[in-house]
């Protein structure tokens, strides 16, 4: 069925806190884009009505600014609602009967992974899974073992091609760019490579904590939640080989030999902290272990990337938050002029990711006057949009149209965990940092030998266009 509309949506988790802060906003705004009118089924165990999933829709959509408009009213028309436990078959024989004529359903895991086989065998069980599609919530198992288990779980239904794995973070349009960036232009590819690029740095930092989910974070850590998934997704659209061809399995082909050729990380390339507090959290224990905090340095084992160190950090509680890729040149080969001091930020190109987009390749110019001195400056591209459309919009629209090019292939999912798999188990222990910091003084050991880990300007360098290019020299 690959390419035809989904001609129904069924929401596995509706009463869940994901579609509450999430989804029902996403599903308000494919209503409005005019890519929702099909029947939209929740299915929970809560002992709702329709009336309560339609009153819980209302309330999420209006708690997160969407308005009381035509397109909420049309929405609350489409909703339906199947109550039931999913370990019941009679869940599934009702869910067939509220589908009615719908031939292509769309069926959303918005549900803990544990219940994803379950839910999955009760669809096999009544036939809901012929000519459908599964939409799978992340985390994508916890570690290579879990993962292969939920891959061979989930294609017990379904083939490869009605797999959606969602990394919401490929529905960003800043990440999106770094795709376009790399291969609508030709200039970057003859340097994007050992030759040139001396090291790369990705920062992505939060300012808040676990926001109440402490429970759900226990059973994660910074290495699972945001480094396997997110700073790696944004490591192979960085790092992958053109596609040879136009389409997504060219895309995946590429970033699937990306997560092959990463170097499996050992104890030494982990630095792992903990903010002060984390432990007072709700559903945290006294003595947890888990990372808030984790930087690691990884290497590609590819002809392209032999040798070149990727610096990555996330962190919860840290200074800003922000999230920035900066790949660093080599600096010239020879030194002419004297005011270019080695430890000198190189030449390098930067892609801030949020909280606003902006791309800035950084060069030395010459200071006018009689001396050969000069500073390190941006050139820099700011953009912004009216309305940036939410990943879960583009993502839920995405999968209902069978567009795979968002979504995450099993081979890379199972390739990445393998990268992460060894230290997951085999790390030092949880160094403390306080909350409003850079995290522990101990992961300066990792970016020392390439300059040390560079402070992210909490404002980015978003000034105001230059009126006539879109592009204005800044200060560094
Ligand atoms: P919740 O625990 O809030 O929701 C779980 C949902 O599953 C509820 O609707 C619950 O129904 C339903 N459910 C659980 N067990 C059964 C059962 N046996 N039979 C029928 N219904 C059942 O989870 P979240 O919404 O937080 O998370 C869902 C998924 O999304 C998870 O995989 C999570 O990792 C992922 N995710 C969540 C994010 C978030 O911010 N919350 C962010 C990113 C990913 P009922 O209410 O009736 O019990």
């Amino acid at each position: 069925m690959t390419g035809e509309q989904s001609d129904a949506f069924v929401f596995f988790g509706a009463s869940g806190d994901l579609a509450r802060k999430q989804i029902f906003p996403a599903l308000h705004a494919m209503v409005a884009a005019g890519e929702l009118d099909v029947p939209v089924v929740g299915v929970a165990h809560s002992g709702w009505s329709v009336e309560d999933l339609r009153a819980r829709a209302r309330e999420s959509i209006l708690e997160t600014g969407g308005e009381d408009d035509e397109h909420l009213k049309s929405l609350l028309g489409l909703l339906q609602n199947v109550d039931g436990d999913y370990r019941d078959e009679q869940t599934f024989v009702s869910l067939r009967k509220a589908l009615g004529d719908a031939a292509r359903p769309a069926h959303y895991l918005a549900i803990p992974p544990s219940l994803f086989g379950t839910v999955v065998d009760g669809l096999r069980g009544v036939g809901l899974h012929e000519n459908a599609r599964v939409i799978v919530e992340k985390p994508f198992g916890r570690d290579l073992e879990s993962a292969l288990e939920l891959n061979a779980v989930v294609s017990r239904a379904f083939p490869e091609d009605a797999i959606f794995r969602i990394d919401h973070y490929l529905g960003k349009d800043e990440i999106m760019n770094l795709l376009y960036f790399r291969f609508a232009n030709s200039f970057l590819e003859p340097v994007w490579n050992r030759h040139h690029i001396d090291h790369v740095e990705i920062t992505l930092a939060e300012n808040f904590g676990v926001d109440g989910r402490g429970a759900f974070y226990e059973s994660a850590g910074a290495l699972r939640d945001v480094i396997e998934n997110h700073v790696f997704q944004v490591v192979a659209l960085l790092a992958m080989d053109p596609p040879a061809y136009q389409g997504y399995d060219a895309v995946q082909r590429s970033k699937e030999a990306v997560f092959r050729s990463m170097r499996p990380l050992k104890r030494d390339d982990l630095v792992r902290g903990q903010f002060v507090g984390y432990r007072d959290e709700q559903g945290v224990a006294a003595d947890s272990d888990v990372e808030t905090y984790a930087a690691v340095r990884l290497f590609i084992d590819s002809w392209r990337w032999a040798g070149v160190p990727w610096l990555l950090r996330t962190g919860k509680k840290l200074a800003v938050s922000a999230v920035e890729v900066k790949v660093y040149f080599k600096r010239p080969p020879q030194v002419l002029f004297d005011d270019a001091a080695a430890n000198d930020e190189p030449n390098y190109l930067r892609f801030r990711l949020s909280p606003v987009s902006e791309i800035a390749l950084a060069a030395r110019v010459k200071t006018p006057g009689q001396e050969f001195t000069g500073t390190q400056r941006e050139l820099l591209i700011h953009t912004e949009s009216d309305r940036e459309r939410a990943p879960y919009e583009r993502l839920l629209a995405g999968a209902m149209a069978g567009e795979r090019a968002l979504f995450t292939a099993s081979g890379s999912v199972e390739a990445a965990w393998r990268v992460v798999d060894d230290v997951l188990k085999d790390h030092d222990e949880a160094l403390p940092y306080e909350p409003g910091s850079w995290g522990p003084a101990e992961a300066d050991r990792l970016a020392a030998p390439y300059g040390g880990w560079r402070e992210l300007d909490p404002d980015a360098a978003s000034s105001p266009k230059h009126p006539a290019t879109g592009i204005e020299p800044k200060e560094n």
